[in-house]
């Protein structure tokens, strides 16, 4: 058989980290895809992989050598109350590979059957959410935002038990890691800072080396969370991604979308939407993103407070310190970000009122956010290109007028109408992962094991800034029939 040459960085540190779970074997794996690029980026072999040794791998029926299977700990907090002992119910790490560019990456069996921490759940994953997290997160991946990824999807040949019989699969995810804000909680719930520091200490080599350099090693990992943090979400909304399910469970420490349940894109453009069928309140609505990541970073910060300064006041201000540039650092990614996606090469005080301005206009003209951006990209060249975006609007008007402020903005920069139209093609996509499709992929595979459909949508989205001419349908926003209002978590 060929050797993966896995290490355990994670599995080195206390026992209290994890516990040791073996996959429990399923009835005919059969492979429903292998990510080739990835299987290449980590160095693997795709013969092997695809190989029935390989897919027994893959399914959990085959533990290879050198593997060391664990599920890890992790608290966290679900919907703001918190869950002290989460951890892996349905997910178990194999080990970590160091791929092509050194870079440490864990390889993960969701699905894979009971671990300790299953409490009532079977440990199992529905074909459905199985190829979601496949779409979305190679989409994402596509789309130039950090995330984990998908590195093959199998069928078990077993069913699961959810409100009705489906298919179960099993995901092998990859990661920079699959530590969480809720990985941090653990242990300072339990009132265990060596835990937390042992923690920090392993989070610090693996992701945030520099942290180790300066004199406060322990505030300076904390500053670079927050960073990473609202990188992460103002790209989210930049790409009008709603993650639904932002518990600090669900927030990887690395910065990486993590856990993608019932996630979606945006079709029409508004701050108060949510698809969730858990999300009553709307804790976890697109325009609310920013606030509930600082909320959760708050938490990652009280967990750190021992660590920080032993007097704890100071502690404290340190911390209050940290969190406070979350809001500028998130502003800075989505303004530098906005104005990329309006073409503008420079920066001018007004320019956020300018974003603000054709916001509003989207929401109330119900535009739908993805093609707004890439159609505005043809009006940079050429006013002949108004009408298509102009048609998205229900109030043109409004947004004529807006048209004429940013035309005005943009006049005053040198650069050609084809270098803005360039630039803006190549930051605003024509394909992103619309729910309509990812619903009708899943039917298609569910009720008549037809992949082909899955397979057609992740081409299509492995390139979302080129005009694929033939793919062109797939661009289109949903008709009212077609809409989706409500996704669903994996469980
Ligand atoms: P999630 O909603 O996927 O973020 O999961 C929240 C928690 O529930 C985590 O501790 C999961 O491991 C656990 N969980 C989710 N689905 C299952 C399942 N089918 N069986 C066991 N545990 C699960
Ligand atoms: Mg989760």
């Amino acid at each position: 058989m060929t050797e993966i040459a896995f290490d355990h960085s994670y599995s080195r540190l206390p026992d209290k980290f994890f516990i040791r779970t073996m996959p429990t074997p399923v009835a005919s794996p059969r492979l429903i895809k292998l990510n080739l690029d990835l299987v290449c980026q980590l160095g693997l072999d795709d013969r092997w992989l695809s190989s029935a040794e390989g897919i027994d791998m893959l399914a959990g029926n085959n533990v290879p050598r050198g593997a060391n299977p664990i599920a890890t700990a992790y608290a966290g907090h679900q919907f703001g109350h918190f869950v002290p002992r989460l951890g892996d119910g349905r997910a178990i790490l194999l080990g970590e590979v160091i791929d092509r560019d050194g870079v440490r990456r864990d390889m993960q069996l969701k699905g894979a059957g009971r671990t300790p921490f299953s409490r009532g759940g079977d440990g199992r994953a529905a074909l459905g959410p199985v190829l979601r997290e496949y779409i979305l997160s190679e989409a994402m991946n596509a789309l130039r935002i950090p995330t984990t990824r998908a590195l093959a999807a199998v069928l078990t040949g077993e069913t699961v038990a959810r409100e009705m019989s489906l298919p179960g699969a099993v995901l092998t995810r990859v990661a920079t890691s699959h530590i969480r804000i809720g990985t941090f909680q653990f242990f300072a719930a339990r009132g265990d800072t060596e835990g937390v520091r042992a923690l920090a200490d392993h989070v610090i080599a693996r992701h945030y080396p520099e942290a180790a350099a300066g004199d406060m090693p322990y505030l300076s990992l904390l500053t670079a969370v927050i960073g990473a943090q609202a990188s992460l979400v103002a790209q989210w909304m930049l790409a009008g991604f709603i993650h639904g399910v932002m518990n600090t469970d669900n927030m990887s420490i690395a910065g990486e979308t993590i856990d993608y349940g019932p996630c979606a894109f945006l079709d029409n453009y508004d701050p108060a939407t949510v698809f969730s069928s858990i999300d009553h309140a709307g804790r976890y609505a697109y325009g609310n993103q920013g606030p509930v990541a600082l909320w959760n970073l708050v938490r990652l910060a009280e967990t750190l407070l021992p660590l920080l300064a032993d007097d704890q006041d100071r502690a404290v201000s340190l911390a209050q310190n940290a969190l406070a540039t979350f809001d500028a650092q998130f502003q800075t990614v989505f303004i530098t970000g906005m104005r990329r996606k309006l073409g503008l090469f420079t920066g001018e005080e007004n320019d956020l009122t300018l974003i603000k301005g054709l916001l509003d206009t989207m929401t109330k003209s119900q535009a739908d956010f993805t093609l707004t951006f890439r159609y505005l990209s043809h009006s940079a060249e050429t006013i002949n290109a108004d009408e298509k975006v102009l048609n998205l609007f229900t109030e043109p008007g409004a947004f004529r007028k807006w048209l004429a402020r940013w035309r005005s903005r943009i006049s005053r920069e040198p650069q050609t109408g084809f270098e803005r139209r360039t630039a803006m093609l190549h930051v605003n996509p024509l394909f992103i992962p619309r729910n309509h499709r990812v619903e009708a992929v899943i039917a298609a595979a569910v009720q008549n094991n037809n992949f082909r459909p899955f397979e057609e949508l992740l081409t299509v989205l492995g390139e979302p800034f080129e005009d694929q001419a033939e793919f062109a349908l797939y661009a289109k926003p949903p008709e009212i029939h077609e809409r989706v209002l409500e996704t669903f978590c994996g469980t």
